[in-house]
């Protein structure tokens, strides 16, 4: 079917990047079935208590590993590089497609390393952020470009990548749940043949389903694809 595709389009989340030590929210190890959501996930903190989802943000930073994209991202990268790949259509935050070097990326939850203003959304840099320099534009609070909770997604990813979805003839959904709007409808919004790749089944009607380990499940099909 790779090979047959004229149009492949990927969409991933959290599930990708288990293998690579960032948790995801709702499989048995996951973020939800431990305590509660973290602060960095939280939007009441950026309006409540300013200092204290900066500071949050800056030990969450210091505390993590230097997460590395696994061999399945490096495998997409390369489709893409191929033209086996169209496009990557995910809902993570920890741009880990960016660091294995896919270009056509459309991030539809913003970046945790990215930055903005909580008002009038101008982009703005990290440094700034860490120091609590407020927006030069409006005054107002940056913040990364993740999307939280209530907030609507960035409006050219979502129309684009809405846009792939119709043009795709054959589409990789990796390691989402897909219970999260609006990407739990993207599926219906192909034509194309549908592969769901995830450790845990769901009923659903897609073309094939591999039950695994993503970064597993891509080395072998890559694998297969460089025998044929
Ligand atoms: P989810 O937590 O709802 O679902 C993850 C899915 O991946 C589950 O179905 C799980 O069974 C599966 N999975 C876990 N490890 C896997 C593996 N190694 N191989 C194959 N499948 C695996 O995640 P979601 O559907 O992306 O939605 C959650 C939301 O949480 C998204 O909006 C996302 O922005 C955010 N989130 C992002 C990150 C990240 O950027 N890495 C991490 C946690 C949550
Ligand atoms: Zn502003």
């Amino acid at each position: 079917w790779i090979k047959e595709s004229k149009y492949t389009v990927v969409l991933t989340g959290a599930g990708m990047s288990t293998e690579s030590g960032i948790p995801d929210f709702r499989s048995k190890d996951g973020l939800w079935h431990k305590k509660k959501p973290p602060k960095l996930s939280s939007k009441k903190a950026l309006v409540a208590d300013y200092g204290g989802y900066v500071d949050s943000y800056k030990e969450g930073m210091k505390n993590r590993p230097n997460y590395k994209p696994h061999q399945g991202y490096e495998i997409l990268a390369g489709w893409e590089d191929k033209g086996l790949v169209e496009s990557i259509i995910t809902q993570n935050v920890d741009d880990l497609h960016v660091a294995a070097g896919s270009r056509n990326l459309y991030r539809l939850h913003g970046s945790l390393f990215e930055f903005k203003c909580n008002d009038c959304s101008t982009p703005a840099i990290k440094d700034h952020f860490l120091d609590k320099i407020p927006c030069e534009v409006c005054g107002g609070r940056l913040r990364p470009t993740i999307v939280y909770f209530g907030e609507s997604l960035p409006k050219e990813e979502l129309y684009d990548s809405i846009e792939e979805m119709k043009k795709a003839e054959l589409v990789l959904i990796i390691g989402t749940s897909l219970v999260v709007s609006p990407v739990k409808k993207f599926p219906q919004l192909t034509q194309g043949k549908t592969v769901y790749i995830n450790n845990e089944t769901k009923e659903d009607d897609f073309d094939l389903v591999f039950i695994g380990r993503a970064g597993e499940i891509l080395e072998d099909v890559n694998k297969k694809l460089g025998a044929i």
